[in-house]
């Protein structure tokens, strides 16, 4: 047989409801692979290997391991965002998504490693140093959720939660090689997610496959009143999407994302893969999206704003790490603050008060929402009448070398730009390995749908995988 660790959560389900597979030895083989290969890759910034168990044996997970991007609060675990502002904190509850996994016989089996409270799209900015790409050990995952993707790549994990704010589960999805999904802005709730910003912020699977997305997603999904922004819609059952056909679907394709500064391999692999798509059934439209060219100035005004007031709470005060010696109190808010952000956060905080201070307030911030609507009407038009989801790829390269974009922000900034316009639309979008560039690097395609329309998604994104074996392939390691 197959090793456990490289089946999927359905496969695994499978086998332990035949009552051919005791739940306990998956968790073995699990913690022998992280033991193995985690001092390479640095996907984990805690491995809980002491109190990993199911907290119940029925459930639509029972016996699964789940690893949790590490701005997820569990109760009494090491909850850090990969800052040293956070060190040592123990939340005294459980994230909304937790207490479900938990309800489901899911296991937790750790914290994942991501980019400094989820601010960057390389997984560099942790405060415990980078992940690494299981595809290539010299370039970066991806990021923010760095940790979650490359564990799932790598077979280190079977399930993984991310976060999303500018696309920090599709970018390392795709530069990863597996599946990851952003929904609606308000399907899933975002209670215990340590927020980034809070207007943006969603958390989502990431899996290898799209069958595995979709069992994630039916346990997280739901309203939840303990979050006002999620919404009380009735939660599909997203597995009865999953059916191999495309026909007459419309596909609309954005001539704004294919330009210059797309990668050949990409630009090809996205091609083909729309390709197949029309082999199948489907239509595709030209379509406009006139205002994406602003969509990450937008972003970049939006999310540091929201940003700088979350985080003002970090003060010494109540939680994690206090700077010792301080001469006062402003002195120990100052010093703690200094010695306890990393440079990107201090970025952050400084772009985004300077945004939200009275005399720019309306020239920054009340113009870039502004923007953000027309950027959200572009979509609304396109799929109010001329097609049913749209593809582009999810990044504009593959998987690039630890330390290229680092010094400059604003070519790592530029990663994100395929994914940034479905967070300031609150649309919900999924990357899917697609392809692989010339030096065997993954590559996904990006596919958005309308808000709520996770199951457009998920029927277009299955019927792909179907006739294509990209997501079966696995990494040398
Ligand atoms: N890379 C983007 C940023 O740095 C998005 C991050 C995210 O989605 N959390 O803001």
């Amino acid at each position: 047989m197959e090793n456990l660790y490289s089946l999927t959560a359905h496969e695994l389900r499978e086998l332990i409801d035949k009552k051919s597979l005791e739940p306990s030895r998956i968790l073995d083989e699990i913690f022998k692979r992280i033991e193995l290969l985690d001092d390479k890759i640095k996907a984990f910034v805690l491995v809980n290997k002491l109190n990993a168990k199911a907290e119940t044996k029925i459930g639509k997970l029972f016996g699964i391991p789940v690893l949790i991007k590490d701005n997820i609060c569990v109760k009494d675990e090491n909850t850090t965002c990969a800052s040293k502002i956070l060190e040592g904190f123990k939340p005294p509850y459980d994230a909304t998504v937790i207490k479900k996994l938990k309800l489901e016989g899911a296991v937790l089996i750790g914290k994942a490693n991501m980019d400094e409270f989820a601010f960057g799209s390389s997984c560099e900015t942790s405060f415990y140093g980078p992940t690494k790409n299981p595809w290539d050990l010299e370039r970066i995952p991806g990021g923010s959720s760095g940790g979650s993707a490359a564990a799932v790549a790598a077979d280190e994990t079977i399930l993984a939660l991310g976060s999303d704010t500018g696309g920090s589960i599709r970018q390392p999805a795709s530069l990863c090689g597996v599946v990851g999904l952003k929904p609606t802005y308000g399907r899933v709730s975002r209670y215990g997610l340590i927020a980034f910003a809070s207007s943006l912020d969603q958390i989502g699977p990431i899996a290898k496959d799209v069958k595995d997305a979709a069992l994630l997603l039916n346990v997280i999904a739901g309203h939840d009143e303990m979050d006002s922004t999620s919404v009380d819609l009735p939660v599909p059952d997203y597995r009865k999407s999953l059916v191999k056909d495309v026909k007459g679907l419309r596909i609309g394709v954005p001539k704004e994302y294919f330009v210059k500064g797309i990668d050949k391999d990409v630009e090809e692999a996205i091609k083909k893969a729309i390709n197949i798509l029309k082999d199948l059934g489907a239509k595709t439209i030209d379509i406009s999206l006139p205002h994406t060219e602003y969509a990450l100035s937008t972003y970049y005004i939006v999310a540091p704003a929201e940003a700088s007031s979350n985080l003002a709470r970090f003060d010494g005060v109540q939680y994690g790490f206090r700077a010792k010696d301080a001469k006062d109190l402003i002195d120990m808010y100052v010093q703690t603050r200094s010695q306890g952000f990393g440079n990107e956060a201090k970025r952050r905080i400084l772009l985004g008060t300077y945004c939200l201070s009275s005399g720019y307030y309306d020239a920054y911030y009340l113009k870039a929402q502004k923007v953000r609507t027309k950027i959200k009407e572009d979509f609304d038009n396109a799929f109010g009448s001329l097609c049913d989801c749209i593809i582009t790829p999810t990044s504009p390269t593959p998987a690039f070398k630890i330390g290229e974009r680092i010094e400059e922000p604003l070519s790592m900034y530029l990663s994100d730009i395929y994914t940034i316009p479905a967070n300031l639309a609150g649309l919900p979008a999924m990357s899917v390995p697609c392809g692989f560039s010339k030096n065997n690097l993954p590559i996904g395609m990006q596919i958005l749908a309308k808000p709520f329309a996770e199951e457009t998604i998920f029927r277009t994104a299955y019927t792909f995988e179907q006739v294509t074996d990209f997501h079966k392939k696995k990494p040398k390691l």
